[in-house]
């Protein structure tokens, strides 16, 4: 591992470690009971749980016996309080237009909402597919789902008409929530279009509900689609909760599809929204006076845990953004941050690089000071990255928390929690498990490994954000998740702690190359190739090699000026050879201008892998541009 990426960060200036977090850690493992009966006891339960956590591997359940309502506790908890008059979401438009929803406003839309799905036949456990721009009114149908105990399925609006019809069907929609259209980068974008040509397939379907964003002119089918301010004009203002056992699905929500056809993963109610409760306070030490603003999409985990759920369980101000990040400038968000004074602000390492990119001037424009703590998601950050972030973002003087976790697990998993005690943080690692979270990096017998060495990360103990199923298929959830080490959760990563226990996270498990007997970690390569100062973003696989097993094969996206040569070919492969050691030293080295992504901005190491090999592409469903495979493929024909 290079020095620089081992770099301590005694970032708290004056902040002496107290133990209060690892005091907390070994509580919450010790006396689950106790430790999760206190935390939960801050939300409302229409009646109390028997039992905390029960069941085996694969399943378990959380405050069994209990009931409560998931709406409920983000809303009406608040509307009885003076946060009535708070800011529960302020939006922005990408053409710059604001709207700002009360809590008693946003209460109000919800249950009215939910009279709207309870008049279109929705009932208790029937799914919801919401396909929708980033509005508040993706928000509203969210809650107003769970409030009425149906389950919501968000389908991230950049799905194509089959991506969104596999995943109706799937889930079995009763309704499909949409809009008109939609602003992408100033162009206006018929979603209604996209819902039409997907509900050719999808029999499940009986209504769908349109909110007019655009004001485009649309095909409504009578009988089956109405408009949604049609249906609010007429509906009855106070919607009851349903009561529903802590158990009962919440929602289902499709993974990202980074490794393979992506899963529809099943999340609880009670034991969902305490996971989120807890972690929101503990990683974003989220205060009454803060504006989160979290950059996902609320069609992603993130977007649910923390830009919906986790803040409005706190009664804090989240902000939701519609556009795109660099429209119609660089400085978008950076202006965002300034105009409303955004103290908590979360992206994904794929923005970051992006604006590095760009260059700092664009960020210098603006008055960042408001910003207290940065976050980052979805992926491991490279030490390069993370510092630009630190020191163009945060001015040296904001803690970024590196937040690990999955859609499986519902909340975060991984993170330093200055919410509880700020660690001193190492760049590129994710630091400690929370409290509660037991997570180990083991061999292939499952035996712990020994300090700086990979392994698998697992997670020995039920959590209470844990998934509980994928919808439809059992058998999958058995062998994805528990089968590889039974009784254990397997998150299919590869990580290594250090000697100080700090956690690392190296990469999926299934990308590692292996070079001649040794097992290489995608992540360190491509953190070395980004730390280059020509590098904007790499990704590296392995390919076939007869001799040595795979050979590593990497491309590479340069930052803007920067030209491809064969000279600065050979220079980068110097530069890996120097900095990670000779095993590492790419054979070929492919100039691109962008990366095979998922929608929600993951490198598809696997689409890479194919490709270089000839193999059929595999599930494409959640490939963001398929441009970016097209670029990849004439690199390869013609380097070779
Ligand atoms: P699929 O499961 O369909 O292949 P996916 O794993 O990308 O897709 P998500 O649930 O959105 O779907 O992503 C979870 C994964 O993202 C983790 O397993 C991990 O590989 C990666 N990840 C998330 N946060 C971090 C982080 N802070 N550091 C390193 N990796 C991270
Ligand atoms: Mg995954």
């Amino acid at each position: 591992m290079a020095e620089e990426t081992k770099t301590v960060l005694p970032l708290a200036k004056g902040v002496v470690p107290t133990g209060k977090l690892h005091e907390m850690r070994k509580r919450a493992l010790e006396d689950p009971e106790g430790f999760w009966s206190e935390i939960a006891s801050e939300l409302y339960w229409k009646k109390g749980w028997d039992k905390v956590v029960e069941g085996e591997p694969p399943y378990f359940k959380w405050f069994v016996g209990g009931k409560t309502n998931l709406a409920y506790n983000a809303l009406d908890r608040h509307v009885k309080t003076w946060r009535k008059n708070k800011a529960a979401i302020i939006w922005e438009g990408e053409p710059g237009e604001t709207r700002v929803l009360t809590y008693y406003q946003l209460w109000k839309e919800v249950n009215k909402f939910a009279n709207v799905l309870r008049d279109l036949g929705v009932k208790k456990g029937d799914r919801v597919t919401i396909y929708m721009p980033m509005v508040p009114e993706a928000a509203i149908a969210m809650l107003a789902t769970v409030r009425i105990g149906a389950i919501h399925s968000v389908v991230f609006s950049g799905f194509s008409a089959k991506g969104l019809a596999e995943r109706i069907n799937d889930a079995q929609a009763k309704v499909v929530i949409t809009a008109d259209g939609m602003y992408r980068r100033g162009k206006k974008l018929n979603l209604k279009e996209i819902v039409d040509k997907a509900l050719q397939e999808t029999p499940s379907v009986e209504s769908v509900v349109v909110y007019n964003r655009l004001g485009l002119d649309i095909n409504m089918e009578e009988g089956r689609d109405y408009w949604w301010n049609d249906l609010m004009e007429g509906a009855e203002t106070y919607a009851e909760p349903e009561w529903v056992e802590s158990e009962h699905p919440s929602f289902i929500l499709y993974t990202s599809g980074t490794t393979g056809k992506p899963k529809g993963i099943i999340h609880d109610t009670a034991g969902y929204m305490v996971g989120v409760y807890a972690t929101m306070k503990w990683v974003f030490d989220i205060k009454d006076e803060d504006i989160h603003w979290c950059t996902a999409d609320v069609g992603w985990i993130t977007g649910h845990s923390y830009v919906v759920y986790g803040p409005l369980l706190h009664g804090a101000t989240t902000l939701m953004y519609e556009g795109a990040p660099d429209y119609p400038k660089p400085d978008r968000w950076w202006s965002i941050i300034e105009k409303y004074g955004v103290s908590i602000f979360c992206t994904a390492p794929t923005a970051i690089r992006m604006f590095m990119r760009y260059g700092e001037k664009w960020v210098e424009r603006h008055d960042l000071s408001s910003l207290r703590i940065l976050g980052s998601v979805g992926e491991p950050i490279n030490p390069e990255a993370w510092w630009w972030y630190f020191k163009h973002i945060g001015k040296e003087k904001c803690p970024i928390v590196d937040t690990w976790w999955q859609t499986e697990t519902g909340h975060i998993m991984i993170s330093p929690a200055p919410g509880i005690e700020l660690v001193p943080l190492k760049p590129g690692s994710a630091t400690f498990p929370l409290p509660g979270v037991d997570a180990d990096v083991v061999d292939d017998n499952g035996n712990p490994v020994p300090p700086n060495t990979r392994g698998y990360l697992v997670i020995k103990k039920p959590w209470p954000g844990m998934l509980h199923g994928v919808w439809g298929d059992p058998e999958r959830y058995k062998r994805t998740y528990w089968s590889k080490f039974p009784g254990w959760y397997f998150t299919g990563d590869y990580a290594m702690k250090d000697e100080d226990g700090y956690f690392w996270i190296l990469g999926r498990a299934d990308d590692v190359i292996k070079v001649a007997g040794h097992r290489l970690g995608t992540m360190e390569i491509e953190s070395a190739f980004v730390a280059h100062p020509a590098v904007a973003e790499a990704a590296v696989v392995g390919k076939p090699h007869p001799v040595k097993g795979e050979s590593i094969v990497a491309f590479i996206v340069l930052k803007e000026g920067q030209q491809p040569s064969d000279e600065l070919r050979e220079e980068l492969r110097k530069w890996i050879r120097e900095t990670i050691g000779p095993v590492a030293t790419p054979d070929e080295i492919h100039f691109v201008t962008k990366l095979p992504k998922t929608r929600s901005g993951k490198i598809m190491r696997r689409v890479l892998r194919a490709v270089i090999s000839g193999k059929e592409l595999g599930d494409l469903s959640t490939l963001e541009d398929e441009a970016s495979v097209e670029e990849v493929k004439r690199a390869v024909a013609q380097l070779r």
